[in-house]
């Protein structure tokens, strides 16, 4: 199966992505952990064009074909030839985040957004997206922790207001609202260890539907 990640920055994917890929892998499952931007050397490459310099260093329309390359690189080199050897992959962020941040952030049209995602990748959609459903002024404030830790280096969409980010927050939930049966909403406050535990019992419950 397809799984995606979304949810506001500090909300906790990329260490669901891993918790996730253990629980299939535990489960006797083959699984692959990979992220958008990124996933391929190529689209690598597009994440740390995009993710430098300031906040209006690409226009917006730029931004989105950027992700949209990144994708195009992700779906055709990792995520279908994965899926067509019976191998999961469970993806940190995937075109939901796109909607939210080029769409709900910077004011790109979703129905544009999507016709971009049909026409350049086809209709490859997750098998179900995980939204971590989290205030962004705490996720901000741990992924802060982060930066001044060091542990990540990447700031600039950071530096956004914080109107941004619960426009971004707001877009995950509506996209949820519209496709509930591909979606689970994650309350993500709290501890990893107990964010992990209501989405495994999530993802067990949508199995089993
Ligand atoms: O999730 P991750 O930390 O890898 O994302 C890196 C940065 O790129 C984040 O600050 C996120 O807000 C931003 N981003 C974006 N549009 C996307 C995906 C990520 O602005 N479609």
């Amino acid at each position: 199966s397809f799984y995606a990640v979304e949810g506001v920055d500090g909300c906790g994917k990329s260490g669901m992505v891993r918790h996730i890929v253990a629980h299939l892998e535990a489960g006797g499952r083959a699984a692959i952990a990979t992220r958008e931007p990124g996933g391929t050397p190529q689209g690598e490459q597009l994440r740390a064009l995009l993710l430098s310099g300031n906040d209006d260093a690409w226009d917006q329309q730029s931004e989105l074909l950027m992700m949209t390359a990144a994708r195009v690189e992700h779906v055709r080199r990792v995520i279908l030839p994965s899926l067509s050897r019976g191998v999961s992959v469970v993806s940190d962020r995937y075109v939901g985040s796109t909607i939210a941040y080029q769409g709900a952030g910077r004011g790109m049209a979703e129905n544009y957004i999507r016709l971009l995602h049909r026409e350049a990748v086809g209709d490859v959609w997750p098998d179900l997206v995980v939204v971590l459903d989290l205030d962004p002024e705490i996720g901000l404030a741990r992924s802060k922790r982060r930066l001044s830790d060091g542990a990540i280096d990447e700031g600039r969409f950071e530096t956004l207001d914080l109107a941004f980010h619960h426009r971004i927050r707001q877009s995950f939930l509506d996209q949820a609202a519209r496709d509930p049966d591909r979606h689970v909403v994650i309350d993500a406050r709290g501890t990893p260890e107990e964010v992990h535990a209501r989405t495994l019992e999530a993802i067990d419950g949508w199995h089993t539907n």
